[in-house]
Parts: structure tokens; C-alpha cells; sequence
């Protein structure tokens, strides 16, 4: 097995680059054909979620624009259900329909922040697209429409995914290896 080291930790390959792009294509599909008469604004997550934004974007074929907003929750490898809002949005929203675009989703908190800040705005709809949910964890009731894989409790990296600021550029999504 080709494991790799970040930081302190290993971790233990989970999601292959090839199976990361299809889940990506499929939900690729699913908003074009959901936005086929729309122009959906994309509110990108950062940092965890550029990557994912970028490779969703590539496999939409509607008219469609792209916005990142920084949100910050984690702290090493604990959520500390605390969120702050680092870098605030600078686009009109009001009317447009957002696809808020989140590498994962844990205890679901930074998520429903982000929803409730960005419904005041006025969008016209909002939808989440989570490339990674981990069910067990949810702390709150969310509505998540797009949604790449369901996975357990466990700490990933990987692909925009970071161990206190390492392992985002991996292509692959890691597992932490069973001590
Ligand atoms: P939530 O508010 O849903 O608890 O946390 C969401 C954020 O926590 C994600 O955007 C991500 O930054 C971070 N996070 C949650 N689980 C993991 C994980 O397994 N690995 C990494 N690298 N970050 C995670």
C-alpha cells in the first residue's frame, strides 16, 4: 500500500484520482441538466474546496460563474464548531442562484452558517455540492443536493483536503492509517 506521511501522521490511500473525477462528472452533469435554462454562481469554500471547484466547474456545460468565500472551522484535525468568516463575499447575490461548493462536510456547522449569512443576501435559490460527507458526524439538519461520496469518521487529505496546511496537493484523497 502506498502510504504517505504528513506532518506527524500517515495516512493510507481511500479515494483514487480516477474515482474523484467521476463522482465530480456526475455531479457535473446533474447541475447542467438541474441549470440547463440558469446561470448559477458558484460560491467556492476555501481553502479545502478549490480544487474540487475548479474540476466541478470543467464538467458543467451551462453559462455559470465562480466566487470563493473563506470559512474556518477546523483547528488541526478537530472541529471546533466555532466558525469565522475570513474572507467576506463581494458579489451581489440577490436573485442568482448559488451552489455553495464544500470539500467536506463534518459536523455540518460551517455549512449552515454559510447558508443562513448567505439567505440573507436574497439569492433566488441556494444548493450545497459537498464532495465528501460524513453522515455520522452531522450535528444539524442539512440539505446537501450534490454530493460526490458518503464516507466514516475517520481524517482525510487529499486533494485540496489539508493536515494543518499539508497534503492539498495530493491527487488522490488519503485515509489516516489505523495506529
Ligand atoms: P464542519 O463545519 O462540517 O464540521 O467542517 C467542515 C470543514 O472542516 C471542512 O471544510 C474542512 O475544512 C474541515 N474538515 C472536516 N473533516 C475533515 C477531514 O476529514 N479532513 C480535513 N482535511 N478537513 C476536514
Amino acid at each position: 500500500m502506498n502510504y504517505i506521511t504528513v506532518h506527524d501522521k500517515t495516512f493510507q490511500p481511500f479515494l483514487s484520482e480516477g474515482e474523484i473525477q467521476e463522482a465530480i462528472s456526475r455531479i457535473g452533469t446533474a447541475i447542467s441538466n438541474d441549470y440547463a435554462d440558469k446561470t448559477p454562481l458558484f460560491i467556492g469554500v476555501l481553502n479545502g474546496a478549490f480544487m474540487f471547484c475548479s474540476d466541478l466547474l470543467k464538467s458543467v456545460d451551462v453559462p455559470c460563474e465562480v466566487t470563493f468565500v473563506r470559512l474556518s472551522s477546523y483547528n488541526g484535525m478537530e472541529s471546533t464548531g466555532e466558525v469565522r468568516s475570513v474572507v467576506s463575499l463581494q458579489e451581489d447575490i440577490a436573485g442568482r442562484d448559488v451552489i455553495l461548493v464544500e470539500d467536506i462536510v463534518d459536523t455540518g456547522l460551517t455549512m449552515q452558517k454559510a447558508l443562513a449569512n448567505l439567505g440573507a443576501l436574497n439569492p433566488s435559490s441556494i444548493e450545497i455540492a459537498s464532495l465528501l460527507v460524513k453522515p455520522d458526524c452531522l450535528q444539524c439538519e442539512l440539505d446537501i443536493k450534490y454530493k460526490g461520496f458518503e464516507i466514516p469518521e475517520k481524517f482525510v487529505v487529499g486533494y485540496g483536503l489539508d493536515y494543518d496546511g499539508l497534503g492539498r496537493n495530493f491527487k488522490d484523497i488519503y485515509q489516516l492509517k489505523q495506529e
